[in-house]
């Protein structure tokens, strides 16, 4: 048990070292360390096979995956998005020139809420881009019913979506084949790593071309250069773990959903605490474990999350603060704290519990005692009363 260590919101999973050894041994010998090399080409396939989609293309990180999905697309103008999102969603549209457009969330799912989308339209939206938070897909449907009224696109981030399925017609498909593109992230603290890196997930091989040479400076042969690309490329190192990474994936999220399913055993019926409920149409890949912290918990959620910290447990308040309260996004009239009530409420309750496959179940109990112990401290009493005081009281 790890009492004297901290205990972090997660930790990176990595294979044997020994297995990756002849990967490098590989890479060594060809002296082929990056531009689309085998690796490359081979984990792009098995990603393929793996999540079953259509066409995948590799990135460097999913931030830049997200600004060069944007710019396949040629969105422009205003996008629909949600405050409910690490910061990156947001920053990818900025980076574009396009004005991002908050619109509040569902209380169960704390996904894009599309009863709210069309009420955000404009002449100048040009598309959506949701994101399926903790996993949990999207209402995919009614966002793309949305989106073929308007005629926009479709964005997803699905940087926490891994390998997550729907059930659709009796069978489970990808959540990744919604909307246009879908974009995934390898980065360390995700379910699934290559250190760094990240994924565009596109329908036809034409709009995976285009991309292809966006992520390559727009060269599409040695001496042509179509648009104005960016250097998005993963490299074979990335590449490599990432193929070593898909043989341990399934035991992986096996064990995180041992320990999703422990966690909620042993905090079952603690007053003012909540689970999000996991739809059961969607398969799920346990990269996080948000519980709500409301007004019934013995202490208020910053409190707990103090509490936990003090003990090494550094529990994570993802997401607080919204996007929409950072200072390049709180001008925009959409940000205004009014029309957001229910992301405004998530983002003050939330705690994202630790959650990894090398986690101890020692750890969790100890964790899960720590929740269920809360009490409000005594700050009644004055720090400095003599007893005497206190015992004439
Ligand atoms: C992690 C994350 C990103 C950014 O991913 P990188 O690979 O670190 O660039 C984008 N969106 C969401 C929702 C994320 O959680």
């Amino acid at each position: 048990m790890s009492a004297h260590q901290p205990i972090y919101v997660t930790q990176p999973d990595l294979p044997p070292l020994e297995e990756f050894l002849p990967y490098l041994q590989q890479i060594w010998d060809s002296r082929v360390l990056t531009n689309s090399g085998p690796f490359h080409q081979r984990f792009e396939a098995a990603l393929c096979e793996h999540l079953g989609v259509k066409h995948v293309s590799l990135f460097t990180n999913a931030t830049i995956a997200l600004v060069t999905a944007l710019q396949s697309l040629r969105i422009t103008g205003e996008v629909i998005t949600t405050p409910y999102s690490f910061v990156a969603t947001a920053h990818s549209l900025l980076w574009n020139g396009i004005k991002p457009v908050f619109v509040d969330i569902d209380p169960v799912t704390l996904n894009l809420d599309p009863a709210q989308i069309e009420a955000a339209i404009t002449p100048q939206t040009t598309a959506i881009l949701p994101v399926h938070c903790y996993g949990t897909p999207c209402d995919v449907q009614a966002i793309q019913r949305i989106a073929d009224d308007y005629n926009l696109k479709v964005i997803y981030d699905a940087a926490h979506a891994f390998g997550v399925q729907r059930q659709e017609d009796g069978e489970w498909h990808s959540v990744l084949n919604h909307g246009d593109l879908s974009v995934l992230s390898f980065h360390a603290t995700k379910v699934f790593n290559t250190f760094e890196g990240g994924a565009i997930i596109s329908p036809d091989a034409k709009t995976k071309q285009r991309i292809d040479h966006l992520k390559n400076f727009g060269f599409v042969n040695e001496t042509t250069v179509v648009a104005t690309g960016i250097n998005g490329k993963m490299s074979e190192f990335n590449a490599a773990l990432g193929l070593l990474q898909l043989q341990h994936i399934a035991k992986a999220v096996a064990r995180r959903q041992a320990i999703e399913t422990r966690y909620r055993s042993l905090l079952a019926g603690v007053p003012g605490l909540r689970f999000l409920e996991r739809p059961s149409t969607a398969t799920a890949n346990h990269s996080y474990l948000p519980v709500l912290v409301g007004p019934e918990f013995a202490v208020s959620r910053d409190a707990l999350y103090q509490r936990l910290r003090e003990r090494g447990v550094m529990a994570r308040r993802y997401f607080y603060p919204l996007i929409s309260d950072f200072p390049m996004y709180r001008g925009l009239s959409s940000a205004h704290p009014a029309g957001l009530p229910v992301a405004r409420q998530a983002s003050a309750q939330v705690l994202c519990l630790p959650i990894y496959p090398a986690l101890e179940d020692a750890d969790v109990q100890r964790i899960a005692e720590l929740i269920r112990s809360a009490r409000p401290e005594a700050s009644f009493l004055p720090a400095a009363a003599p007893v005497t005081t206190l015992l004439a009281a």
